[in-house]
């Protein structure tokens, strides 16, 4: 199936910061605001430019990472691994010193999730990745020049295919992968998380991989 952005309905890349769209995680956000008032505790927005040609969707903000920071992949494991990676390959540059304001700009590059509030224990729910994906279809909605997505983990494939219209059975995940969307070419990786490197699930070359590819392609 093809499905160019032009084809999806424009909505708020952005939601309210007290979006009240999902309770279970409007309430742990709440939670989070009382227990550490210091922190973002807000739907964190995209980083980086709508024209860029990249765009990475990963799960949903890291309780210590970015729902503390505010900027996506920011201050946790995962950040550590994707922004090396995204600086190897150029599409970072500056120094990632993990917090918000450590001057570090993205090239040709946006970063998004697929759920924009952080789930207890990582792990929204179905109907959660649902309510939510009208923020990651307006988010890419609003990037003309897109060409290449990567999907981090299963989560964020599944939703962004379904934010395209495209039928999951059409493009299965699979670390590697490459499925195209029109003009836009999707890559699976698995997520950068500490769990999956921890268990040899995702090793530092396999990212650097699809990054690579990704680099490859966009010239
Ligand atoms: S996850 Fe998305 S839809 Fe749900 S409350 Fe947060 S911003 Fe709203």
């Amino acid at each position: 199936m093809t499905i160019s952005t032009s084809n999806l309905v424009t909505a708020p890349t952005l939601p309210d910061s007290n979006c009240p769209l999902c309770p279970r995680l409007a309430d742990f956000r709440a939670q989070a605001r009382l227990r550490e008032p210091g922190w973002f505790n807000s739907p964190v927005d995209s980083f980086g430019d709508p024209n860029a040609r990249l765009l990475i969707v990963g799960l949903a903000p890291g309780l210590q990472g970015a729902n503390r920071t505010g900027r996506p992949f920011t201050g946790d494991y995962a950040g550590d691994l994707l922004y090396a990676t995204l600086l190897e390959y150029g599409f970072a540059s500056g120094v990632y010193r993990a917090r918000p304001d450590d001057g570090l700009k993205l090239v040709d590059c946006r970063i998004s999730n697929a759920v924009r509030c952080v789930p207890p224990q990582n792990k929204p729910l179905p109907a959660e990745i649902n309510t939510c994906r009208q923020f990651l279809r307006a988010t890419i909605t609003t990037m003309p020049t897109v060409r290449a997505i990567v999907l981090l983990g299963r989560i964020a494939h599944e939703s962004t295919l379904k934010a395209l219209g495209i039928r999951l059975a059409a493009a299965p995940f699979a670390h590697g992968a490459v499925h195209m969307s029109g003009q836009i070419k999707l890559y699976d990786s698995y997520h950068c998380s500490r769990y999956n490197t921890n268990t040899g699930v995702l090793t530092t070359d396999m990212f650097r991989k699809v990054f690579a590819n990704v680099r490859k392609d966009l010239g």
